[in-house]
């Protein structure tokens, strides 16, 4: 029985897996303690020791819902995180590559995380005696792992994909503010490969989700991930052009969102219309599916629209404090909201952001206040008002500006302050006294 076979054997046994995760941040931290808590066995890698240290002590290194208790039940009994990535390799069977793959000015990704993991891997690979599978959950172009993954774990081990090493593309769905939830619950898993072996055994690891697991080759599990991000985005800024010719004509944008959202067909999620999405994800893999068809000749009509009305919506936020302060220079300014979303700490891309920097330009005094996001910005500004909480902010300033959803701003005493919301967070009959939403 070749050594792949009777290692399935052994895990259907044991029902749990060896399993190492090789990137420890918002994907790879998620996948690690969700596979620790259904019994299997993990091991987090990560270059950044800090991150590994925090890990180890149980201690969030950031935040999301649940996380926390999640890393006081598995760490040190079926969980722990390390710098040293060939003892991981060489004692698991399958491991999860999940490194940034963030993008350059024009779109382009960066690869240099993955081809590293992937060389180093191999390296390790060399000496591996049992078959191991590789799963990327990182999201890359279509044709990456053919062309760059695979490629640089054979020349580096030696051996070969297929017979020797298994591969699969397993992008990863999970919404920040709930990945927790998204893991245990997801809607589909993807699994895509050219070997039907490696896609059985990271199947096995799945066995217990009761969703969907779509089987499909690498270009299209990886060109998933971009559609998929990519219909999204439309939607945001689908809902935000509506939302712009709606307050043009003095008509309710939310109510004209809930009137088509009941249409099955279109449904009401991601019709919420605002400052337009951020984040690691949306802005960066639109970027990505559009450089990637302009270089093979075709120009995507669509997603570059998508992408244009997203730019201008910070600018539309602009315009109306501008105009309801007749100017900027000097105004004391109220920044409720430093991360894209609410749920998370994550601040990349955030919409929040570009606006903090055209208000500093423009020489307004800002209070700002964020219940997640203030630690990772104080190191980009750190001579700005970071107030010790919301009402604080709103206290001290003259005009409020809503730039990200969380809860908490909705119950703040506005008084008679004129409050811009980016993100659509009062109910109509909730609003504060003197209120403009951005394109409602
Ligand atoms: P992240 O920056 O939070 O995490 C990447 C981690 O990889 C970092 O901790 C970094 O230190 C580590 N790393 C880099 N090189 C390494 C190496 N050689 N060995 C070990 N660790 C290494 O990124 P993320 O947000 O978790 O995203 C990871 C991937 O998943 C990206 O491709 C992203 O597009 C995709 N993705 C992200 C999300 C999301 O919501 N964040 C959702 C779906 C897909």
């Amino acid at each position: 029985m070749a050594d792949y076979e009777k290692y399935k054997n052994k895990e259907r046994k044991t029902n749990h897996m060896n399993i190492s995760i090789s990137g420890t941040g918002y994907v790879g931290l998620i996948q690690g303690v969700g596979l620790a808590k259904l019994g299997n066995k993990v091991i987090c890698i990560d270059i950044d020791n800090e991150k590994v240290q925090k890990i180890n002590r149980k201690e969030a290194p950031i935040y999301e819902k649940g996380l926390s208790a999640l890393l006081k039940q598995t760490v040190g009994k079926n969980l722990k995180a390390t710098t040293n990535l060939k003892k991981a390799i060489l004692s698991t069977n399958i491991t999860f590559v999940c490194v940034g793959t963030p993008s350059m000015v024009y779109g382009r990704i960066k690869l240099h995380e993955m081809e590293r993991i992937c060389h180093d891997v191999g390296e390790i690979l060399k000496e591996k005696k049992t078959k191991h599978v590789v799963v990327i959950k990182s999201t890359v172009l279509p044709g990456t792992t053919e062309s760059t993954v695979i490629p640089n774990l054979e020349n580096a081990s030696g051996k070969k994909f297929g017979k020797d090493f298994g591969v699969v593309m397993n992008p990863e769905f999970l919404r920040e503010g709930s990945a927790l939830e998204d893991f245990f619950h997801p809607d589909r898993i993807v699994l895509g490969s050219s070997d039907p072996r490696s896609i059985a055994a990271v199947k096995q690891i799945y066995s217990k989700f009761k969703c969907p697991i779509i089987e499909t080759k690498f270009k299209e599990a990886e060109m998933i991930k971009y559609a998929a991000n990519s219909m999204l985005a439309t939607k945001i800024s689908f809902i935000n052009e509506v939302g712009n010719i709606c307050k043009r004509m003095g008509i309710d944008t939310n109510t004209v969102a809930r009137g088509i959202g009941l249409d099955y067909r279109i449904g009401p999620q991601f019709l919420v219309s605002g400052i337009g999405f951020g984040g690691s994800c949306f802005p960066k893999d639109v970027l990505a599916l559009v450089h990637k068809s302009l270089e093979l000749g075709y120009h995507p009509r669509i997603l570059r629209a998508v992408l244009d009305v997203n730019k201008d919506q910070p600018l539309r936020f602009l315009d109306l404090v501008e105009e309801s302060l007749g100017g900027l220079k000097g105004k004391r300014i109220a920044i409720l909201g430093l991360t894209f979303k609410a749920g998370t700490d994550d601040v990349r891309e955030s919409a929040s952001l570009s606006i903090i920097k055209e208000f500093i330009m423009q020489q307004a005094k800002l209070y700002i206040y964020d219940p997640m996001g203030m630690p990772p910005v104080k190191t980009l500004f750190p001579h700005l008002n970071y107030m010790k909480n919301a009402q604080e902010a709103v206290d001290q300033s003259e005009i409020v500006c809503i730039l990200t959803e969380w809860p908490e701003f909705k119950a703040l005493n506005y008084g008679t302050k004129m409050v811009i919301d980016g993100k659509n967070i009062f109910d109509s009959d909730r609003r504060p006294q003197n209120y403009q939403g951005i394109c409602w």
